[in-house]
């Protein structure tokens, strides 16, 4: 069932959002060679709670930790440990916040001192088909034409996208109706309407779409060991353009 949110509602999710937002702001001065993802998750976990909200994803289905902390050939669900960043990495961070019963979710990915030219174009692209996919994220669209568009984008441009994993309605829980593929056929999938609040979140591989998930029934990798991106924002479907709800 997709849910329409009231405008109290979205006062409570706009909330949640900016969280989220100043998280990424936070991690991203932490993320250099050397450091830890177990740090990065401690600082994320810190901030989520000293605003009065909760880590979404923190023991959401037993998931062990704040943050999803993704690297190179990780693609998400990576879970913080005490591997150190290395110079040339790129690491996906995956976060979610709970402010009031309602939920941001964001994602980015991010160079880890000097990365190659190849990496940097990944990260660029896959924000990049965020933007392209979104532009169609209006009333009376359907989510079809934003998958389309996201996974139009990402091909041109000789990547793949993940097929196995999906954006997803958000709101009073972290997943909830419609799911936002990315790739798919124009003018297909449910209508979007004012008031519904989706994460739009294309995972760009490098090489072939094909992914595994480790013995740890988490950690999802490129089949080929290629590299792999993410970028996702909770965002608000209006009249006109959207409304991007994780952002400062
Ligand atoms: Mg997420
Ligand atoms: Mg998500």
């Amino acid at each position: 069932m997709i849910t329409i949110k009231s405008h109290s509602e979205l006062d409570l999710m706009r909330r949640a959002g900016k969280i989220v937002a100043g998280t990424f702001d936070a991690l991203r001065r932490a993320v250099k060679p050397g450091v830890t993802t177990k740090e990065l998750d401690a600082i994320a976990y810190d901030y989520i709670r000293s605003h009065n909200a909760t880590p979404s994803f923190l023991n959401y289905g037993g998931f062990p930790a704040s943050i999803c902390a993704s690297i190179n050939d990780t693609v998400i669900h990576g879970i913080p440990d005490d591997t150190k960043l290395c110079d040339g990495d790129i690491i996906s961070l995956d976060i979610g916040a709970c402010y009031k019963g309602f939920h941001g979710d964001s994602a980015k990915t991010f160079a880890v001192g000097k990365i190659s030219a190849d990496a940097q174009r990944l990260i660029d692209v896959t924000r990049q088909s965020f933007y392209e996919g979104v532009q169609f994220a209006t009333r009376k669209n359907r989510v079809g034409d934003v998958s389309a568009a996201i996974g139009n984008y990402v091909e041109e441009n000789g990547f793949s996208v993940v097929r196995d994993y999906t954006g997803h309605g958000v709101g009073r829980n972290l997943h909830e109706d419609p799911s936002v593929l990315n790739f798919g056929r124009p003018g297909h999938g449910p209508r979007l309407m004012a008031g519904m609040t989706i994460a739009v979140e294309p995972m760009v591989n490098a090489g072939d779409y094909g992914v595994y998930v480790e013995d740890d029934d988490w950690t999802v990798r490129t089949d080929d060991g290629s590299l792999s991106a993410h970028y996702e924002h909770t965002i608000l479907i209006t009249d006109g353009a959207c409304e991007i709800l994780t952002q400062l």
